[in-house]
């Protein structure tokens, strides 16, 4: 890796936790392997602290941060532009700093898209059903709908998160070509009916996570046909995706995604392309 100059750019995450995060090893690993004079460094910021951590990149001319929980939401107000992505979604996990004018996006549902691609998936013209509402779900939701998804079916249980997901359908349908409905989690029947009629079905909540041995799909619901996708990546196979793969349909986990939102920054921050093969093959061994 190149030395620490004057000049050297820096890029950071914030969030709370972030000691965890493989973010710094990918980015610094990509600037290294593209002789980028750039750095990135992980930053604890809590909630309240949001409005100084953004006052800090622009007194510091921090080129662009990444964004991570608790802050996704909460940095909006402080920016002074949001791409459509990110209207859409209500979520930021990117910002770029143009000389001190702060661009907000998200790159996580372009992380998504591009690891559906990568294995051969093109969302276009898709039905799509997403388990869960949350942060990661809105991004996908969003972007799948600006990337031209015929349709997606949103199932959420009825909780605080429920609302916001009809406020975000709504959003989609006027501002989108994609036709988007929300449906209660808790009803089976209607869950089962709606997988049969989508080529894709994505876990998006935490249910299979660590040692969480559950899924929301019924097996005998998965066909050889539809593309079942987690955006879990610890365990590796979550219950969902191993009973998918028994069934003979296609499955994703998170790791890709992982690595195409992370390339997605690196490129809007660089305007050069993270060498995303290298990294895969040393970070990710996949
Ligand atoms: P989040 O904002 O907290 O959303 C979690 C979602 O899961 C919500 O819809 C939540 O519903 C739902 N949920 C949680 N427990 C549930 C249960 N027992 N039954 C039904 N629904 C449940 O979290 P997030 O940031 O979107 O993350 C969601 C998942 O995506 C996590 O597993 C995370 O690791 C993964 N993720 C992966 C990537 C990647 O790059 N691969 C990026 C971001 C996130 P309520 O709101 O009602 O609780």
């Amino acid at each position: 890796m190149s030395d620490i100059t004057g000049k050297t750019l820096l890029t950071c995450l914030l969030g709370s936790p972030v000691s965890h995060s493989l973010s710094p090893a990918m980015q610094n690993m990509a600037f290294s392997e593209t002789g980028l004079d750039y750095r990135y460094l992980a930053f604890d910021v809590k909630k309240e602290e949001i409005e100084d951590a953004v006052r800090a990149i622009r007194l510091f001319h921090i080129r662009g941060a990444n964004l991570t929980m608790p802050l996704k939401n909460a940095v909006l107000p402080y920016l002074d532009e949001l791409s459509r992505v990110s209207k859409l979604s209500l979520s930021v996990n990117t910002i770029i700093n143009d000389n001190g004018r702060l661009t907000g996006t998200t790159t996580d549902g372009k992380g998504f898209t591009g690891s559906l691609l990568f294995k051969g998936f093109d969302i276009r013209g898709k039905r799509a059903l997403i388990l869960g509402a949350g942060g990661a779900a809105s991004s996908v939701i969003a972007e799948m709908a600006e990337e031209g998804a015929e349709s997606i079916f949103v199932f959420q249980r009825k909780s605080a998160t429920f609302e916001k997901a009809e406020a975000l359908s709504e959003r989609v349908n006027e501002l989108t070509d994609c036709k988007c409905a929300v449906f209660d989690l808790s009803d089976g029947r209607l869950l089962s009916e709606k997988t049969s009629e989508c080529d894709i079905l994505i876990n998006a909540t935490n249910v299979g996570m660590g040692d969480d041995k559950h899924s929301l799909v019924k097996k005998e619901d998965i066909r050889e046909d539809l593309f079942c996708a987690d955006l879990i990546y610890s365990p590796e196979e979550t219950t969902f995706l191993r009973e998918a793969r028994e069934r003979g349909a296609r499955v994703m986990n998170g790791k890709l995604m992982l690595l195409f939102q992370g390339a997605e920054s690196f490129y809007l921050w660089t305007g050069k392309r993270m060498p995303v093969d290298i990294i895969r093959e040393r970070l990710f061994e996949d």
